[in-house]
């Protein structure tokens, strides 16, 4: 039964893989048109360990093109553009998007691993975030201080020119739109990398913007970290930085771009608490805290990886959560009943693995999950079951480190000021998550956390309307909201003399 279930998944996908190679060559995207690369790498199917296409690997030469295609398209209309123009254009091209959202899940699922409902829902987010800066295209405005009568002082703001945008691969067509929808709607041009492991939503969304956007107005270039992040980090026409990815990298992204002076925006990992106060509605907590570390595998940037749970429930909560962890179905992604992928690589799964390792070397107790599931059926594929860690101490190595795993960690507090040090305990400041029906524990809790992000009584959902960054480790500046808007902008003071007139 196993083995003949494996068969089917793996023919599924070696078919699902012919349809993703009939939808584009995988080359890059600059100005306006597919361009070959010398060089190429592949794309893995994570379900079945399968390479899906093979893929454009860009180098520092293809990026010099793009960035040049970019100036030329920004000189020539794209910084020449009405707001109103944009946000037609923007809207043209969500409108294409839109008829396309099967296809765009479809791809996001296959090169991921992510559960079609859930890679479906990440191509709406994406396109909603696109919608978003489309309609705020058209409210952008200056201001004007006050002063003598003999002067008018205003502000202008202005686009960069071109941006370099640097995606990771857990959410990639999400994350790109929350890049490229905020610096186009600004008036950049922009040169956008994604991750290597998933660089397909991106490339196909680009390719549905022919005709609409201005050619060179976005180039999609993939490839390495190493090749083309770096060449576009050090780019000295690169005019604004906005970086998705780790602490390490992010932190390479930034003193590269000291060295001409870029601004740059990062958003980055986090180890983010989810505090179970003794009046929480257990059933909402277990809910919140288990979309929080399994949605997508655990490989979520906010993933609420450290649940702290009031010592008067947390027996309780650990028995409901453990249930809920099991009851996750681990299955192909492309099904629409599968609640949870495998990883979405290799090199995942074994990060994970050494973490759940490292997790029992260190005293804590594994509850549930740990490791591969048993059905012949997955084996081939980067699959983890949902694991959970009891008895685990804020100073362990899985409570500090970023895993990017469905690995749940639990500890306990006995006061509120325990709660929030336990919290605030760590070098990361993404998300935090409060469980309590009282207001003043929530608002409360909300100050007196060091995150970027609070959810109470849920996880998720993020909607482009608010800003999304992370405090100390996790990043410097927002996506998302009105306020990334300020991140693609320089800002001039316009002083004009009016004398009194003598005609
Ligand atoms: P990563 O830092 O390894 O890579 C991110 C991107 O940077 C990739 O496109 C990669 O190719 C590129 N890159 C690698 N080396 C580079 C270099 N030297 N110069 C320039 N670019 C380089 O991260 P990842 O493994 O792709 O993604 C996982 C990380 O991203 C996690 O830490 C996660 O928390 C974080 N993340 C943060 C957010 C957020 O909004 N804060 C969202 C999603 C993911």
């Amino acid at each position: 039964m196993g083995s003949a279930f494996s068969g089917q998944l793996r023919e599924a996908h070696a078919t699902a893989r012919e349809r993703a190679n009939e939808l584009s060559d995988w080359d890059a995207w600059i100005d306006g048109r597919s361009v070959e690369s010398d060089a190429t790498l592949e794309t893995i199917d994570p379900a079945v360990n399968e390479p899906i296409a093979t893929v454009a690997r860009c180098d520092a030469a293809d990026v010099e093109t793009a960035v040049e295609a970019a100036e030329n398209a920004f000189d020539a209309e794209w910084s020449g553009s009405t707001p109103r123009e944009r946000s037609r254009a923007l809207s043209e091209w969500t409108d294409r998007l839109r008829d396309r959202v099967e296809e765009l899940a479809f791809l996001e699922c296959l090169d991921t691993g992510k559960p079609r409902s859930q890679a479906r829902g990440e191509v709406e987010g994406a396109i909603d975030t696109l919608e978003y800066y489309a309609s705020l295209c058209r409210v952008q405005d200056g201001r004007q201080i006050a002063t003598g009568d003999d002067l008018h002082l205003y502000t202008r703001t202005e686009p960069y020119g071109v941006v370099g945008q640097i995606v990771p691969w857990n959410f990639p067509i999400w994350a790109a739109a929350w890049k490229l929808g905020p610096a186009l709607a600004t008036g950049n041009a922009t040169v956008i990398k994604p991750a290597a492991d998933c660089p397909l939503t991106t490339i196909r969304i680009a390719e549905l913007s022919e005709g609409i956007l201005p050619d060179g107005a976005l180039n999609v270039v993939p490839g390495t970290g190493s090749e083309v992040g770096a060449a576009i980090t050090a780019h000295e026409d690169v005019r604004k930085l906005s970086f998705t990815g780790s602490v390490g990298v992010g932190t390479e992204v930034m003193k590269t771009a000291a060295d001409t002076l870029t601004p740059v925006t990062l958003e980055l990992g986090g180890k983010s608490p989810f505090l179970v106060f003794p009046d929480a509605d257990l059933e909402s907590a277990v809910e919140a805290v288990a979309n929080g570390i399994f949605y997508s595998t655990g490989e979520i940037c906010d993933a609420f990886s450290r649940a702290l749970v009031h010592e008067d429930v947390h027996a309780e909560f650990v028995d409901r959560f453990v249930e809920a962890a099991e009851s996750y179905v681990l299955g192909d992604p492309l099904a629409e009943e599968t609640t949870m992928g495998p990883l979405t690589s290799r090199a995942q799964y074994e990060t994970v693995s050494g973490y759940v390792e490292c997790g029992t070397d260190e005293g804590a107790t594994l509850l549930t999950g740990g490791g591969p599931p048993d059905e012949d059926a997955l084996r081939d594929g980067w699959f983890f079951e949902p694991t959970v860690f009891g008895d685990v101490d804020n100073g362990m190595t899985i409570a500090r480190e970023e895993i990017f795993g469905p690995v749940q960690t639990i500890d306990t507090f006995s006061s509120y000021e325990e709660a929030i040090e336990l919290a605030n305990d760590t070098r990361f400041g993404l998300a935090a998550g409060i469980g309590t029906e009282r207001t003043d524990i929530a608002h409360g809790a909300a100050a007196d956390l060091e995150a970027g992000v609070v959810y109470v009584n849920e996880y998720g959902p993020i909607l482009p309307e608010a800003p999304y960054g992370g405090f100390k480790a996790s990043g410097i500046g927002t996506d998302l909201g009105t306020e990334v808007l300020e991140h693609y902008q320089r800002t001039k003071s316009v002083y004009v003399n009016l004398d009194e007139p003598d005609c």
